[in-house]
């Protein structure tokens, strides 16, 4: 907190805490009056991206409503700052179109027609389908599919307290591939830079101002410029990001990991890489590539045949296939090299889930934090799980005994998350069936590929039979429930949070806050939903109560691991205080104590500050001794790893036992036997090999039309895409996932502050293309054909992107089919969607945005009229054969549009969509693995089953 003193006055940059009980400010509305507004400040975290922020709430003591939200100072990761998103939330709770109370649907499905319900009757419906799903033993139908978690494990217990293999998630939408990248070599799926000590930064991504924990990162990234640091960005969009970095490298998408490549040549070459990080702490002696094994070696052998294998990845190679200038990638790798161990880098989506192969963008730049001895050090690349701290609650239930092949099929044992964008997919071949549903914050109709054909399945009642969404907003996804149940905002519900945000582990509190405050002051309520505006709920508490309802007597032992911790209250139900508050007095080392120095409970603690930082201590973890009762009776075998009851507890390293990695080497994995135990022999390093939208794939799609060669197209990797027979124009990529910083997903619907700062999303166009695709100017309406069909929208024309390249944010375009109601009218388009063949989906704007009369006199101030257009639903999908990750970016063909297309138009045909994902999936190598395994025992898994239900039986083959 900063004080600013004046002669008579004091100016705070941010409320002091002792002050958050009264705090005074004057008010602005009543200027040139000086008129005090007394408030309370309630701290909480946000909920409009992962980041987890902290927000303080100003709670007006005159009306008892919150006014505004402002940065906690005391949270440690984000410090009092926020991004536009954080100060929005004030728009989300207070929007009067959002939904207040739980509704069921009347009519058939999809028809738009709802009732109010009450909670018990929620509650007692899907207790008693649960349950007798769970006594036919048809565990697997039921499924909970989260988009944005915003909370750490409860959900993960509460499912394997069900004893189910019931969890989804969008991950495979969003981040898995660089997830495997990361995790083949040191088991932790993502990075934790070091930003603020960093020397050189290189960025694969828009991250400093919008990528992974951006906020909290950003502050950072800035701290290290301005003590230095350079910074470098990889993007073919020059995004704000690109425009602060000393470098900006274009790159042609997909490309990535041959100029990391080639950095790492350059390194090796000029002889200016940590050889003794590398030979201590790499498991070099198990490489064997190429008819080289470097067992018996030396290192300097080694060494040798890195740089043999990797002779091709020359910096004028890299260029040709990037656009990337030679020097600038030479030039780089020196900045790296100088850098050393003080070298930080991110990539987060971007190049890794736009493309096939991207997952070897984050192996190949981890290859760089290798070289260079920048792993687990001040300024470096840390893991992910040393900066994250997720407290255990009081008990919890054995892992589920059965695999759920819907969530994790064999076709895909690599995958790192769930296969979600495949389910549709799944279901139509006749793989199984959802009794009761949970979409929680999820909206695939809009943010997932192929959105027609979820609605095809959630329209199907013998697909999905009952589905609930749990959401604070309405959404394209919602409208085909059975149960839309209005799930609070930042402030209006309990989770706990840690993100590795920088080098220190932080959990911080999201609260209720009108709950909270008016307990402080003695009010007693049962359930979030009494003190919350209308019945909106949290989730905590109705997973609790519905645990409830499914084992109403404890007879099926779940209710168990709901009830009180406390044996004063034994057999009682779990009270969201008694959760959270056993976990801070028995799982947070320091905690109670920090609490007790100011006469707390460690729950009030929490209540007050809303956050605590656990330890500072994270650097280099590797190096720390295997703990002496894990030494007692081990054994070292022969590749140095240490193992006590034959599970891997530490490594050998320079004479001494540490605690290494959770690799199988316990080390650091620059060879993957994995890879080749798992039918990717060729993958045994970090490689390079071409995505799905590089140059030879789009001449091989021409193909006879065309008259192009492709010779170097590699069918082996790249399924050939066929353009519908409509298709027509410029072949060019479209890159589809970039965020415009201050809008989320689903959620930004319903701010008036975000849709205002921006609501369009038009085709970025590079010159040269435009006049390819006949002078194209800004404002043009044109049309892109994806391998399903196609949408039509505006061109902006501009420098700021790579030529070859088309990019449109992901973020616009939300729909309604009802004037009236069932989204945000300021965020959405009216249109008249219609089947108008079996599996052909013909959408039409009606009209755009319009002003509108509700309790909120803004909504008749709304000043623009266009909400985007919704390209997601036009594309296939594109599982990786590797990891299963929907490669986002899509070959398409881009014209003007003809006299017929309107603004806003979209057809896509299903039974397209269906057959290409039928040709990915055709590439991909399934389970089993070695000894019949589904996926190897070493590589993480949300949920993880017990270890028998990773082999296929015999009678399940
Ligand atoms: S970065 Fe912005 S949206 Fe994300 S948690 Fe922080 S304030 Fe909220």
């Amino acid at each position: 907190m900063t004080e600013f003193k004046r002669e008579g006055s004091h100016l705070f940059s941010t409320p002091p805490v002792e002050k958050w009980d009264d705090w005074t400010e004057l008010d602005p509305g009543a200027w040139p009056r000086r008129v005090q507004k007394h408030y309370s400040l309630v701290p909480t975290i946000c909920f409009n991206c992962e980041s987890a922020c902290g927000l303080l709430a100003y709670v007006n003591k005159e009306t008892g409503r919150i006014d505004k939200f402002e940065g906690n100072p005391l949270h440690p990761a984000s410090r009092g700052r926020l991004c536009a998103k954080g100060p929005a939330t004030i728009t989300q709770i207070h929007d009067p179109d959002r939904i207040l109370y739980p509704m069921k649907r009347v009519g058939p499905r999809g028809g738009g027609k709802w009732a109010r319900t009450s909670w018990d009757e929620v509650l007692e419906t899907f207790g008693s389908r649960i349950r007798k799903a769970f006594q036919e033993k048809r565990g697997e139908e039921v499924m909970y599919h989260v988009g944005r978690p915003g909370h750490d494990f409860i959900m993960e217990r509460t499912l394997q307290a069900w004893g189910i293999d019931g969890h989804n998630s969008h991950t495979n939408v969003c981040s898995s591939s660089a997830r495997l990248g990361y995790l083949l070599w040191h088991h932790a799926d993502r990075p934790s830079p070091d930003h603020a000590n960093a020397r050189f930064i290189l960025l694969l991504s828009a991250h400093l101002e919008s990528g992974h924990y951006f906020n909290p990162h950003a502050q950072r990234i800035i701290e290290g410029k301005m003590a230095g640091a350079k910074l470098a960005v990889m993007d073919p969009r020059l995004s704000n990001t690109a425009s602060m970095a000393d470098y900006w490298m274009p790159s042609y998408p997909g490309t990535e990991a041959a100029v990391l490549l080639a950095m790492a040549v350059v390194i090796l070459g000029e002889k200016r890489f940590d050889a003794e990080f590398v030979k201590n702490w790499t498991n070099w002696e198990e490489l064997e590539v190429d008819g080289f094994s470097a067992k018996g070696q030396s290192f300097d052998a080694l060494i040798e045949a890195l740089k043999r294998h990797y002779a091709k990845f020359t910096p004028e190679f890299a260029e040709k296939e990037s656009g990337v200038k030679a020097e600038v990638i030479v030039k780089t790798a020196r900045e790296i090299a100088t850098a050393g161990s003080r070298f930080a880098s991110h990539l987060w989506r971007g190049s890794s889930s736009g493309n096939l192969g991207g997952w070897q963008s984050a192996r190949a730049l981890t290859l760089l934090h290798v070289l260079t001895g920048s792993v687990g050090t001040p300024g470096g690349h840390n893991l992910n799980a040393w900066n994250k701290f997720v407290p255990r609650p009081y008990k919890n239930p054995p892992p589920q005994k059965r695999w759920n092949e819907l969530l994790y099929p064999r076709e895909w044992p690599l995958c790192v998350h769930e296969m979600s964008p495949v389910l549709p997919h799944m279901l139509k071949e006749g793989r199984g069936r959802i009794e009761a549903y949970f979409t929680r914050v999820f909206n695939p109709v809009w943010t997932y590929p192929d959105g027609f054909s979820w609605i095809e399945m959630l329209r199907d009642e013998e697909k999905v039979g009952l589905h609930a969404a749990l959401t604070p907003t309405w959404s394209e996804t919602a409208w085909f429930a059975d149960y839309v149940l209005p799930m609070g905002f930042s402030s209006e519900r309990h989770d706990l949070m840690s993100q590795e945000s920088y080098a220190g582990k932080w959990i911080g509190f999201r609260q209720p806050v009108l709950r909270v405050l008016q307990e402080r002051e003695g009010k007693k309520f049962d359930y979030t939903y009494q003190a919350n505006p209308g019945e909106v709920w949290e989730e905590d508490e109705f997973w609790i109560n519905l645990s409830w309802a499914i084992d109403p007597d404890g007879s099926m032992g779940i209710r168990q691991w709901f009830e009180s911790p406390y044996p004063e209250r034994a057999g009682q139900k779990l009270t969201v205080d008694e959760y959270y508050g056993w976990m801070f007095e028995n799982s947070v080392p320091g905690l109670p104590a920090a609490a007790a120095k100011e006469g707390l409970k460690p729950l009030e603690y929490m209540r007050k500050y809303g956050a605590y930082e656990v330890t500072t201590d994270v650097h280099r973890l590797n190096e720390k001794p295997v703990a002496a009762a894990d030494l007692s009776g081990s054994e070292v075998g022969t590749n140095g790893v240490v193992s006590k009851n034959g599970k891997a507890v530490g490594v050998m390293v320079g004479g001494e036992a540490v605690v290494g990695y959770n690799t199988p080497s316990r080390k650091l994995e620059l060879f993957s036997k994995t890879m080749a135990d798992w039918k990717w022999p060729e993958f045994v390093l970090p490689e390079y090999y071409r995505s799905h939208i590089h140059k030879s794939a789009q001449a091989a799609s021409l193909g006879s039309e065309g008259g192009k060669a492709a010779d170097d197209f590699d069918s082996r990797y790249i399924p050939l895409v066929e353009w519908p027979k409509d298709a027509r124009g410029e072949v060019l990529t479209l890159l589809p996932i970039f965020r415009l910083p201050h809008l989320i997903h689903t959620r930004s619907g319903n701010s008036k502050f975000l849709y205002e700062i921006a609501h369009k999303n038009p085709l970025w166009v590079n010159p040269t293309d435009a006049v390819k695709l006949g002078n194209i100017r800004t404002g043009d309406l044109i049309k892109v054909h994806t391998e399903i069909g196609f949408f039509v929208l505006h061109a902006w024309v501009t420098e700021g992107l790579a030529p070859g390249v088309v990019a449109c944010s992901h973020h616009m375009g939300r729909w309604r089919t009802n004037k009236e109601d069932q989204l945000e009218r300021m965020s959405s388009a009216w249109v008249d969607l219609k089947e108008v063949g079996k599996g052909q989906w013909k959408m039409r704007q009606t009209s755009g945005v319009e002003p509108y009369e509700t309790t909120d006199p803004d909504t008749k101030r709304v000043w623009w009229s266009d909400a985007g257009v919704h390209q997601n639903i036009t594309f296939p999908v594109h599982p990786d054969p590797i990891t299963g990750m929907h490669c986002w970016h899509q070959m398409v063909r881009v014209e003007r549009a003809s006299a017929e297309d309107r603004y806003g138009d979209i057809f896509v045909d299903t039974n397209l969509s269906f057959a290409v994902y039928q040709r990915w999936k055709a590439l991909a190598r399934p389970a089993p693995g070695p000894g019949g395994l589904r996926r190897p025992l070493w590589i993480p898994r949300v949920h993880r089953p017990e270890e028998a239900a990773y082999y296929i039986h015999s009678d399940q083959s």
